[in-house]
């Protein structure tokens, strides 16, 4: 699940250690009657690109050279072009790295530039505001970036196991308490063909992409408002992580660790074997050829009663170092926020269109599964929020949580004990990271 993820608009980018890439299109390269724009993705984002480009190479009479890479190669080869003063015009970044680049010059603002020609109030917020850096925190000033794209990580059911059990259909409107859930799982867990041993279970979640729902509707967090104190050592994010692990080891509702090793959740949830799995934008392809039905809902809720989950995005950035950066700006915004360039990547399934107005048609629209499509809206526009690892200068700190917490998940730890242990790693790691960016 973690490499599906990181394929994605979601995650944050890990180095890897190859360089390789395909270079593709035309042109000279490195003058003003050319642009470069370097990107991650798959062979139908590329196709999807490749039209809007030449619209966009047509329209303003410059040729657009295409770099794409596959997700794993692309912060390494992002690097070294950074490092080989090869810096294409215009590029993917994630939010965790607008500090950075910033910082070094790398990335240029255009806020004048959006401002002028996009209707910001038709634009997610929350993809705008991810690259916005006030020269001490996200979240606010200028623009950095315009969202390639925004992922609204989503929960999903498998209706037809439902059915099968003679269940009542989960409210799209009115989430589960934790209770509830845990109970209707019991109920998914079934050995249905009597043979002795488990068939199906009610769900089966990775820490590392679920857990923040469950902290966040407990009413825990991870970090202070002004993030400068790692906040995981409280009884509100104790008990939500001791939930997630009482899941497998006192309720008994996900396949076990021997059965997660024959076949990972995923794959039996693809296999129609689990009740309850995450469901981002970008899995909507290949779950619209599944052989059940499946829609939305929303997280169950912990003790706030409000729902939550986390919207991933990646971002176009303009080089500081452009040659034409004007048209690099252009090319960013066209990207971002043309209809017809959104158009082809929404039509291609690997997105969310990023207007509202366009997003409202596709829901109102489309007649391919979910058919609760507005749960992604709603995570978008009401209750998403961003990866806590996201807004920080590293995520180091953040990255530490998952390290050692194993032996919670098996039942060998309390949440409590683990948490006031990992705590004060996170915070030095925090400090360091604060201290990096000149925030005190
Ligand atoms: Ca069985």
């Amino acid at each position: 699940m973690k490499s599906r993820i990181l394929a994605t608009a979601g995650a944050l980018v890990l180095a890897s250690a190859t360089i390789t890439g395909c270079a593709a299109g035309s042109g000279g390269g490195g003058d003003a009657d050319t642009l470069t724009f370097m990107f991650r993705g798959n062979d139908a984002e590329k196709a999807a690109y490749t039209d809007a480009i030449k619209q966009f190479e047509k329209d303003n009479d410059v040729k657009v050279k295409v770099i794409m890479t596959t997700p794993d190669e692309y912060s390494t080869k992002l690097k070294a072009a950074i490092t080989g003063k090869q810096i294409p015009d215009v590029f993917y970044i994630d939010p965790g790295s607008v500090q950075a680049y910033v910082r070094s010059g790398i990335i240029k603002d255009i806020t004048d530039k959006v401002e002028e020609t996009v209707d910001l109030d038709n634009v997610w917020e929350y993809g705008v505001d991810s690259y916005r850096f006030d020269g001490k925190l996200m979240g606010q000033g200028a623009i950095y970036a315009m969202p390639k794209d925004i992922g609204p990580f989503s929960f999903g059911y498998n209706k037809t196991m439902f059915e099968a059990a003679g269940i009542p259909l989960p409210d799209k409107d009115k989430p589960y308490s934790w209770d509830e859930f845990i109970d209707v799982a019991k109920k998914l867990t079934l050995d249905t063909n009597g043979d002795g041993t488990l068939d199906q279970w009610g769900t089966g979640l990775n820490v590392q992409w679920n857990l923040q729902s469950f902290v966040w509707s407990n009413g825990g967090d991870w970090l202070n408002e002004d993030r400068t104190k790692v906040t995981v050592d409280t009884p509100e994010f104790a008990e939500a992580l001791q939930f997630f692990a009482d899941m497998s080891n006192v309720a008994k509702v996900t396949p076990s660790t021997t059965d997660a090793q024959t076949l990972d959740t995923y794959q039996r949830w693809m296999q129609g074997q689990i009740g309850f799995f995450p469901v981002g934008p970008w899995d909507v392809p290949t779950y619209e050829k599944l052989d059940f039905e499946w829609d939305l809902i929303p997280y169950p809720v912990g003790s706030t009663g409000e729902t939550a989950s986390w919207i991933g995005t990646l971002g176009i950035a303009v080089s500081e170092s452009s040659k034409n950066p004007d048209l690099a700006t252009e090319l960013a915004i066209y990207l971002s926020t043309d209809e017809t360039a959104q158009q082809a990547l929404v039509d291609a399934g690997v997105q969310i269109p990023n207007l509202k107005d366009m997003a409202d048609e596709w829901v109102a629209s489309s007649t391919l599964p979910p058919s609760n499509k507005q749960e992604f809206l709603d995570v978008a526009n009401d209750y998403g929020r961003a990866l806590p690892g996201g807004n920080t200068y590293s995520a180091e700190w953040y990255d530490e949580l998952w390290k050692n917490i194993q032996p919670v998940l098996d039942g060998k730890q309390t949440a409590a004990e683990y948490l006031s242990d990992v705590q004060p790693r996170m915070q030095e790691l925090l400090d360091k990271a604060n201290a990096e960016a000149g925030i005190g």
